[in-house]
């Protein structure tokens, strides 16, 4: 019998790309998703929000607290109009 079953991945909340472990691409159980992807140097549960380590740039600490740094040209909606215009000039 084959059933269906709730796998876990982290998920950058910047530019979306998925993080892989080197032997496991998703976990039972989320906070071990998290902890694999910490360990490879992913920022992780940062108010609740997850990124990669190519858009995470820094900690910034003002008078407003602290905030995260992210590399905004990898935003979701950048990286899909960079696909976009890879694959129309390619044509
Ligand atoms: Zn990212």
């Amino acid at each position: 019998m084959i059933t269906e079953v709730i796998m876990y991945v982290v998920k950058c909340d910047n530019c979306g790309e998925e993080h892989e472990g080197s032997h496991y691409s998703a976990y039972s159980d989320d906070g071990f998703a998290r902890e694999e992807a910490d360990g490879d140097d992913w920022q992780t549960d940062l108010d609740d929000k997850d990124y990669c380590p190519k858009c995470f740039l820094n900690y910034s600490d003002d008078d407003d607290g602290e905030k995260v740094i992210l590399d905004e040209s990898r935003k979701k909606e950048n990286v899909k109009a960079d696909i976009y215009k890879q694959i129309t000039e390619s044509l």
